[in-house]
Parts: C-alpha cells; structure tokens; sequence
C-alpha cells in the first residue's frame, strides 16, 4: 500500500513566500509583482513588507493568490553602519483572508517614512516591544500563532545568527534554507538551521523564498504547493500540514511510502540524498549522460531500529534534497517516526 508523503490528488502551486514591494522597501508596486510573478509562472505570492500588513485580497482572482503577511525586524545592540549586530527577520503568514491584524506590530518599528501611513490604530494605540532574546521571539511566535498566523523564521545565516540564537524557539512553522536576495548578495542561507531545530523535535519545514526588493531578487528560490484548489484557506492548510517543498529548480513529482520504501520521482536529477536525524545517510548518483529522475530507499531497517527505542526529545525523521546538473537543490520537509510508522502527526 502507498503511503503519500506528498498527496497524490490536488495540483502544484508555485509560491514566493517572500516579497517586499514599495508600500516598504521594495521596487514594484503589488500589481507589477503579481504581473512579473504571473508572467513568470507563479499562482501564489505573500506580500512580506517590513512592520506593516496591508491586505492585497483584491489582486486574488482565479489564478493568483495573494497571501496577506508581514516581516518583523527585532536587531540586536544596533550602532549603525557595518558594526556588529545580529538580528531576527520574522514572516508571519495570516491562515486566513479575514485577518486583518497581526498582534507583534508597533508602529515605532516603522522606519520608512512613506510606510508609517499603514500603520493601523492598534499598531499605534497598543504597540508591540520586540526583544532580542529567545523568550521574547517565543513571546512573539505564541502571540502570532494564537492570532492564526504561520510564523518563519528569516534567513537566520545572513542575520549572523547561530545556535545560540535560534535553539529553544518554540512553534516555528518553517525556516529558510534558501533566500534569493541574500544568495545573491553573497551570504548563503543553508539547511543547518533547520537540521538543529529538527533535532530538538521542532517540525520547522524547509523555506526557498525570493526576499524580492527589486528585480536582480526575483525568481530564484520557490515552494511548490500541493492544494485541491488555489483558494486562501485551502493553500494555507496545505502549508500548514507540510504538503510542499521547498526548490530552487529540481521538481519533484511523486513522494510516497510503499512497504517500507520510500520512493521519490523527480525531473532530471544528478543526485537524490536521504537524509537522517542521526548517521544515516544515502545518495544516488546519476550522470550527465543518464540523469536520475526516480529513487528508492529501503527505510524498514531505519524504522525498526528506531522503534526499538525510546526517544524522549530528540523524535527521528528523514528528509530528502534533490540537485540538478546545474547544483539547483529541491528540499522536502522531514518526516517524522510516527509519519513513517503510518500513524500521522
Ligand atoms: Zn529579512
Ligand atoms: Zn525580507
């Protein structure tokens, strides 16, 4: 029997999960974003301008979503210019169209002076106090979540962030492993992050975003959903539950269990990697000459070993990456022991 780790009905969806547009620091308006993505192949765009969150409901039609968000800046000692400073970059998703207020803003952390006329009377009347601390990150992500938002945490490696900064974040719903903008400005963002959090049984899933500002930013890291429909609650669950991954040119087709196998179909790929919470790692390569487009994994020996033993915080799991001929990756989510034994989350 099948057991689908990416729903075998419903259609791909391909999202930019990151985008700033003139109502903060970025170039286009949010027409032209939905027009350049639109064009570019996407159906689904969260508009992430910095400390304000502007409801974009009506570019929605039957094939564009808009989903409604906001980044939070919350720096570190900050003396300006290139002197030292970590800092926390935050996406808070609304799960649903109606919200139209996210409770972590102030309208103090406006820093733009064309931005400050979003700001909405709670932001003003009742502004939130970021803190740079775990405690006050954790503050945030509850507060947001109650709210219903989907919180992520930001390109932690361009912030100059470490462990220190992000182990004992509670209730993250993903990270990013890929940030065009930061890419190509020279820090790369990597799945180390993720991997830590992973390890202390957080269910973080994988990010590719663009973090688009103007048009040297677009169109280099995605998510591609897998939904029934592009509708806003519809996709948002679908995000929630983890049915995506995260890309920055591999596809992948089909991911599911089979009598304990784990088989993936991807496009022409050079390597398809399985990777473990701890020491268990496998790669098939293909060549330039016979790319692989389908690998299998035997899991029963992994699934009964781990069974075996009680794991009191740090829960297994596997995850899959994919690379292309061109070294482009495609990141899956980690799935978790009692996923694999078949029982859900
Ligand atoms: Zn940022
Ligand atoms: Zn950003």
């Amino acid at each position: 029997m099948k057991q689908y780790l990416l729903p075998e009905n419903g259609n791909f969806y391909k999202a930019n999960m990151h985008t700033h547009t003139n109502i903060s620091d970025g170039a286009f308006t949010p027409e032209e974003i939905k027009k350049k993505y639109s064009e570019a192949g996407y159906s689904i765009v969260a508009f992430t301008d910095h400390e304000v969150m502007v409801s974009q409901n009506h570019l929605t039609d039957a094939h564009f979503l808009a989903i409604n968000a906001v980044e939070t800046i919350t720096s570190d000692k900050w003396p300006g210019g290139y002197c030292y400073n970590k800092t926390y970059h935050i996406n808070f998703y609304a799960k649903s169209p109606d919200i139209t207020h996210c409770p972590v803003l102030s309208a103090k952390n406006i820093w733009q002076e064309h931005t400050k006329a979003y700001a909405t009377p709670e932001m003003i009347e009742h502004p939130y106090k970021n803190h740079y601390s775990i405690a006050g990150v954790n503050d945030a992500i509850q507060k947001a979540k109650a709210a219903g938002f989907l919180v992520c945490l930001n390109h932690p490696v361009w912030s100059s962030q470490d462990y220190t900064d992000y182990m004992g974040l509670k209730g993250l719903w993903g990270v990013e492993v890929y940030n065009t903008g930061c890419y190509r400005g020279g820090q790369h963002d990597t799945v180390q992050p993720m991997v830590d959090m992973l390890r202390t049984n957080e269910h973080v899933m994988p990010v590719a975003a663009d973090d688009i500002h103007s048009a040297g930013d677009a169109f280099g890291g995605w998510l591609m959903v897998k939904a029934d429909q592009l509708e806003y609650t519809t996709v948002m669950n679908a995000l929630e539950r983890g049915d995506f991954y995260a890309s920055t040119g591999p596809e992948i087709k089909a991911l599911y269990l089979e009598d304990g196998v784990l088989k993936i179909e991807t496009s022409e790929a050079f390597s398809i990697s399985l990777i473990s919470s701890y020491r268990y790692h496998r790669e098939r390569r293909g060549t330039d000459e016979a790319p692989l487009t389908a690998a299998a994994f035997d899991l029963n020996e992994f699934i009964k070993q781990n069974n075996a033993h009680a794991y009191p915080r740090n829960t297994p799991w596997v995850r899959l990456e994919v690379r292309d001929m061109r070294g482009n990756l495609a990141w899956t989510r980690a799935f978790f022991l009692d996923e694999l034994n078949g029982r859900g989350e």
